[in-house]
């Protein structure tokens, strides 16, 4: 892509109403532009990113045997009245009537909907076990919309649904879910840890919230410093073995980790002092194992191998698509921008020309892009007419991994320059070796 034909408007301003940096950062880099409260246009750099996290969602839940589907954002509110939740759900729910009179909503969530086409559909154990999920907008009113994407009203989200025989086998699928999330978050270079959580308006007391620690972050959690020197690393996982997704699952959440809602004193007074810690978290993703209430509301039974029918053991699981922009920015970055790291970089590499318009070093530059493309690679070139020190500051700004520097200086001795956006360190080599090496 070169820069000159694409949208990427930066503000050189800090913008007054951001209040942290994540919002501040996404604002200036020009990835999104509010249009009301909560509401949010995705320009291009900010949709590029956007869909490669949903990439990575995609891959890890296909991975673990789940199947993507898609339901729409808007509703008939009958399915909620059926469920008991239309009056219980409140003032986040964005009700709509349409033109003939009929309650109509935004949805927030999908358990319902998702429970009505199982109902309509399902009727043998044979048919079971069953997880499907989607990435889709959701709306939720909220009474305080704030930090950029990171409480938005529409946002961005993965929405998972298994539906089992037995509260054993749903519990293998709360597992499943646990380990497919463990792998997607380390996939964006987010360290998010599971913690014992509260239902909330979704139900159930199984319940697991991934935390991704930030000062900035809106839930106050208690844990025992043990569990941030795990990692889910690159180990294989059988996603069919009920014994390993259940060895993950005590690995990862037998320390004690809690939000503020389920913090217990007296187990936390158990941990010793030295690794006891209270911090701050963003909610990135939630698990739940809610049994039967959904599928006894709503009637959604088969048939065992008895003959006997019985209700569906159900949970649900999300993933704040949207919202981990704002925690991956919160987790890495400094006082210049944004650091992506490798997984949902939106380019893998700037290419800033130091004279545009100077025949040998627009040569160099564009054979860079062409041998990078080549390889599967996605360079920015800068081709603008600015002054260095402005393309610079953007390549900073955006925080692409590697940015390499031409010019008819190094040309002449045959070398560009490979700077690191982490380490801030350059070195100068020919270019066929500055391809080789972001390969
Ligand atoms: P929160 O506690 O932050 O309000 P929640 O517990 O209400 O979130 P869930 O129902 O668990 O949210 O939804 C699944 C995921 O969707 C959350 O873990 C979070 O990452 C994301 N999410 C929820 N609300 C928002 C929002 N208003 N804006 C952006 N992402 C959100
Ligand atoms: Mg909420
Ligand atoms: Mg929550
Ligand atoms: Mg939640």
């Amino acid at each position: 892509m070169r820069l000159s034909r694409y949208f990427l408007p930066v503000l050189k301003e800090t913008p007054s109403e951001a209040q942290i940096v994540s919002h501040r950062l996404m604002l200036r880099a020009g990835m999104i532009k509010q249009s009301a409260a909560g509401i949010y246009s995705w320009l291009p750099l900010g949709f590029k990113v956007l869909r490669k996290i949903e990439n990575i969602v995609h891959e890890e839940q296909m991975r673990a045997g789940h199947i993507p589907m898609q339901m729409p954002t808007l509703q008939s509110a009958d399915l909620w009245k059926e469920s008991g939740r239309y009056d219980a759900y409140g003032e986040e729910m964005l009700r709509i009537t349409d033109r003939h009179g009929r309650d109509m909503l935004y949805t927030p969530t999908a358990e319902e909907l998702i429970t009505d086409i199982f109902r309509s559909n399902v009727s043998s154990y044979k048919d079971l076990p069953l997880t499907m999920y989607q990435i889709q907008w959701k709306f939720r009113d909220e009474i305080r919309p704030r930090f950029g994407v990171m409480r938005g009203r529409e946002f961005y989200m993965k929405d998972g649904y298994n539906f089992d025989l037995s509260k054993e086998d749903a519990l293998h699928a709360y597992n499943r879910h646990l380990v497919s999330y463990l792998r997607t978050y380390e996939r964006m270079g987010l360290q998010a840890i599971p913690m014992r959580a509260d239902g909330g308006p979704i139900g159930g007391d199984y319940t697991h919230e991934f935390l991704v620690l930030a000062e900035t972050g809106e839930s106050e959690v208690f844990y025992d410093s043990a569990v941030t020197d795990l990692s889910f690393g690159d180990r294989e996982i059988d996603y069919d073995s009920v014994e390993q997704c259940q060895g993950v699952l005590e690995e990862f959440t037998t320390k004690y980790a809690r939000t503020d809602e389920t913090h217990d004193e007296a187990l936390f007074g158990a941990v010793p002092e030295e690794r006891r810690r209270t911090a701050r978290g963003i909610e990135v993703g939630q698990i739940f194992y809610f049994g039967t209430k959904y599928s006894d509301a709503l009637g959604a039974q088969v048939q065992t191998a008895e003959g006997e029918k019985v209700s569906v053991h159900m949970g649900s699981h999300g993933i704040g698509v949207s919202r981990l922009l704002g925690a991956i920015i919160e987790a890495s970055h400094d006082d210049n921008g944004i650091i992506w790291p490798e997984g949902v970089t939106p380019f893998h590499a700037g290419i800033v020309n130091l004279k545009q318009g100077d025949a040998e070093a627009d040569a160099a530059c564009e054979a860079l892009e062409k041998a990078l493309e080549a390889a599967g690679l996605e360079p920015l070139y800068d081709d603008r007419k600015e002054r260095a020190g402005g393309k610079f500051a953007t390549m900073d700004l955006i925080g692409l991994p590697w940015r390499i520097t031409v010019g008819p200086r190094g040309l002449k001795n045959g070398v560009v320059e490979l700077t690191s956006r982490r380490t801030g360190e350059s070195e100068e080599l020919a270019p066929e070796a500055a391809v080789a090496k972001l390969i």
